[in-house]
């Protein structure tokens, strides 16, 4: 192969940049129309970032004698970031469909937890799962959101709470963001539920004396990377004294916090992410309105899971008032085995339709905010020069086709590429 370069996409409708000026996230006003070229080329480098994007016309003479490992007509199609799924708990094993049945009953989620279904059900068939069988189902997930158009994925441990347990889910994602192509941002979240027999003061002690320590070493010798570090603070889980003294923790490690806070009750959970320098908190059916105020001035953004407060008929958290408040608003799917959907074009409409938020609002919080969230806003989330090469073509003449077709995501993706390499082709 002669040098040059790995990656051209030629003449397409529209190339979604999202963002143009090197921004790491977009809130407030910004949010009022994303930044699009109409008959656009984009060229990717052998190093799997972006060298050029520009009128088709000015590439071509630009790049005329350059040679390509691959090229792509992209004419009356568009080109959009990869898109980042800012919130899942992908690996486990032991299908909750029943639940499902029970919560269409008009179960809610703390009758399930307190029947010992729910969360419990998860972690013991996690603990019984082998390494193997973890890996195997995980990876389809993975590829299933990636052929929903996700390059970018947060993946959260959480149903082993013991340490053995954590630790196998953790090797589990490791073991995935070295082989798979898709970006995984890995997070411990030893502290999903407080284990049978301990107190909440009493997991947290444990896990800052016993789980945090040892993450650290794994980490050092190179064995498991983990980015951030996640708690369900919640009335009957973590309360907001335990919360804090985990991620105050967690933080002093090196990891940047991105919590569960004020889903099913007001827990002031905002505000202490505000208070700690979280880089997100997730959920935020409840917040109040100190809270929102607080994470806007810090800078903490708000992940937002539609799915949720769908399935679990939850009232919406208020998108609305946090985007006119400035707050940097990201979404997630969320998926777990309680809201099983690996879509962030589905999380997107549910986003418009349930949230009131606009299409530009929905697409910058699956893309350059919920990267973000995840510290990675720097790399990923838009398409700039000097970026990595994840993007998504979709056969379409404008974007918003992937939000306004819903569940239609599979016919109107054609490619899914990250780090300029295809690695999906429909
Ligand atoms: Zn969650």
């Amino acid at each position: 192969m002669a040098g040059g370069h790995r990656l051209l996409l030629e003449n397409a409708r529209q190339v979604v940049l999202v963002c143009a000026r090197g921004e790491r996230f977009l809130a407030g006003a910004a949010l009022r129309s994303l930044e699009v070229l109409e008959g656009a080329s984009l060229v990717v480098g052998t190093d799997g970032f972006i060298k050029a994007i520009g009128p088709a016309d000015a590439i071509q003479k630009q790049f005329s004698e350059e040679t390509f490992e691959e090229r792509i007509d992209c004419s009356g199609k568009c080109i959009l970031p990869g898109l980042v799924d800012a919130h899942t708990h992908p690996v486990w094993a032991g299908e909750r469909v029943h639940e499902f049945a029970m919560k269409l009953a008009g179960a809610t989620y703390m009758d399930i937890h307190q029947a010992g279904g729910g969360i419990n059900f998860t972690v013991e068939r996690t603990r019984q799962a082998s390494e193997e069988e973890l890996y195997s189902s995980f990876q389809q997930r993975l590829g299933c959101m990636m052929r929903a158009g996700t390059t970018l994925v947060e993946c959260k441990s959480g149903y082993g709470l013991s340490l053995e347990t954590e630790l196998k889910m953790l090797r589990v994602i490791e073991r995935a963001r070295r082989n798979l192509d898709i970006g995984i941002s890995v997070t411990y979240c030893g502290a999903h539920s407080v284990p049978k027999g301990k107190t909440a003061s009493e997991a947290a002690d444990d896990i800052i004396k016993n789980h945090l320590p040892r993450l650290k070493e794994l980490g050092r010798n190179g064995e498991i990377h983990v980015d951030n570090i996640d708690v369900f603070c919640e009335k009957g889980v973590f309360d907001l004294d335990s919360t804090r003294r985990i991620l105050q923790s967690g933080k002093d490690t090196g990891l940047q916090i991105n919590f569960h806070g004020d889903e099913l009750h007001p827990m002031k959970a905002a505000e202490l992410g505000a208070e700690l320098g979280a880089q997100a908190v997730s959920h935020l059916e409840e917040v109040s309105d100190e809270g929102i105020a607080a994470m806007a001035t810090a800078r903490c953004s708000a992940v937002l899971l539609p799915t949720t407060a769908y399935m679990l008929r939850l009232k919406q958290p208020r998108a609305r008032k946090m985007l006119d408040e400035g707050v940097i608003v990201a979404l997630g799917s969320d998926f777990n085995p309680n809201a099983y959907c690996f879509s962030m074009p589905v999380v997107m409409h549910l986003a418009c339709v349930n949230m009131r938020m606009s299409m530009p609002e929905a697409l910058a919080a699956a893309t350059i905010n919920a990267a973000y969230a995840l510290g990675k806003s720097h790399t990923q989330g838009s398409l700039e020069v000097g970026k990595q090469g994840d993007l998504i073509i979709i056969n379409s003449p404008r974007w918003e086709h992937l939000i306004y077709q819903f569940g239609g995501h599979h016919e109107l993706i054609d490619y899914v590429i990250a780090k300029g390499k295809v690695i999906y082709k429909k």
